[in-house]
């Protein structure tokens, strides 16, 4: 299961559980996602990232605290590894990103941020991107 963090075009935020994300884009066409407020079917998944859930036993192996602390360490290294060779563009990111890839003279390594709506039409464009989960490195858990 995936939960989601959806937005409708009011801007109202509310969360939805889905069986994977091939359900969501289902059901976001054929126009049966509801914002839960106005009741709008013009929905969208926000920025967060999704949350996992399982019954599966096996799967809930990979949820146990020494597991998750590995994924941790590892993302972490990604983070410091990015932060070192990349340039940090924020919410500029899909226009920077166009700006490079369509100028020849520019050789930059950029990261930012952008809706998954944005990375669709980046990729619409033949621009290969690499989402990567961000976690917090200030915290120890
Ligand atoms: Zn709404």
């Amino acid at each position: 299961m995936i939960k989601y963090n959806l937005k409708c075009k009011n801007k109202h935020e509310f969360e939805s559980w889905f069986s994977d994300s091939k359900e969501f884009e289902k059901l976001r066409q054929k126009k049966i996602i509801e914002c839960t407020l106005c009741g709008t079917k013009n929905v969208q998944k926000s920025i967060m990232s999704p949350s996992i859930l399982s019954k599966n036993q096996k799967v809930k192996n990979i949820q146990s605290a020494r597991y998750l602390k590995k994924i941790r360490k590892d993302l972490l290294k990604m983070r410091n590894f990015i932060e070192k060779n990349f340039n940090y563009v924020g919410d500029n990111f899909p226009q920077e990103v166009r700006n490079i890839y369509y100028d020849k003279n520019k050789n930059k390594n950029i990261y930012g941020k952008a809706t998954p709506e944005e990375t669709e039409e980046l990729r619409e464009e033949g621009i290969e991107l690499t989402t990567i989960p961000w976690i917090d490195n200030k915290k120890e858990n």
